[in-house]
């Protein structure tokens, strides 16, 4: 866990980054340091009045101009990441970072009586759809000369526990495929691939997810942001295939 690092205030700038789930939690606050650091920032989300909010802040902020790219991860299809790819390309010619933020939790239940509808969805929202857009995109982040890929974890998807099925199922599949991809990019490519485990945060989903729990006692998603910015910049450089942590597990 990087919590100390320090980020040089134009540590992003010039390069182009996607943000999936950037109107919301840890995607938001992502999205907005990000910016802050000099990143023109691609708000991917589902929940367009969000992403417009994301947007004029980081206008009024003085950040690089965004976009706004919504998609609905869970209804998307292969054709749409391609028509995404054509877009980036026409606009921007390259792609820098990508951080798959996006997720939902779907249920805490025992893996007996879990919705297989339900499991679907989860699966296809937290793991499908990050795969078909970073298949997509590859071409594009190989035009540039030092892009990085973030998949965001969670410390059910690195060790199982009980009642959390789909969401940890998708986890560790998403594990997985940053091991798969780090290890056939890392002699051809410079593209780094790691997962970012960004522990208890507060925001809706741990609400979800724990609502008993008192959110004073969480982490914001500021406060979480140091690995994110070193994982996304020129620092990481040469990291691939390693599974990161936001912040020390909580007791
Ligand atoms: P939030 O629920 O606060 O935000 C999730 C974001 O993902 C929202 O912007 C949401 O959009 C977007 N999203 C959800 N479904 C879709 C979809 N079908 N298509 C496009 N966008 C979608 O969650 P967090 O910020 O807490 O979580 C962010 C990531 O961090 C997730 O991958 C989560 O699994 C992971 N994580 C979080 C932890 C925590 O303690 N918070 C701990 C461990 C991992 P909308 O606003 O429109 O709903």
């Amino acid at each position: 866990c990087q919590l100390e690092y320090q980020a040089a205030d134009d540590l992003l700038s010039g390069r182009v980054v996607v943000v999936t789930g950037a109107g919301d939690g840890i995607g938001r606050a992502a999205a907005l340091s990000y910016a802050a650091h000099g990143a023109t920032v691609i708000l991917l989300g589902r929940t367009i009045s969000k992403l417009e909010a994301v947007y004029d802040e980081i206008e009024q902020s003085g950040g690089p101009q965004p976009a706004i790219y919504p998609l609905d991860l869970e209804g998307a299809t292969w054709s749409d990441y391609e028509t995404m790819a054509d877009r980036l390309r026409e606009t921007f010619g390259r792609l820098d970072g990508l951080l798959h933020n996006a997720g939902i939790l779907g249920r805490i239940t025992p893996v007996q009586g879990y919705n297989p509808q339900l499991w679907e969805q989860v699966m296809k929202i937290n793991f499908q759809g990050p795969l078909m857009m970073t298949q997509a995109l590859l071409g594009l982040m190989s035009a540039s000369d030092d892009a990085s890929i973030i998949f965001t974890s969670s410390s059910v998807g690195r060790k199982g526990r009980a009642f959390w099925g789909a969401y940890a199922t998708s986890k560790f599949a998403t594990e997985g495929l940053m091991q798969i991809l780090a290890d056939e990019l890392e002699n051809t490519t410079t593209i780094r691939v790691n997962t970012l485990n960004p522990g208890a945060t507060r925001t809706a989903m741990r609400k979800a997810a724990f609502p008993a729990e008192d959110p004073n006692s969480l982490r914001t998603p500021d406060e979480i942001m140091p690995t994110y910015l070193y994982l996304m910049g020129p620092d990481s450089r040469g990291v691939t295939g390693q599974a990161f942590n936001a912040q020390p597990p909580k007791l």
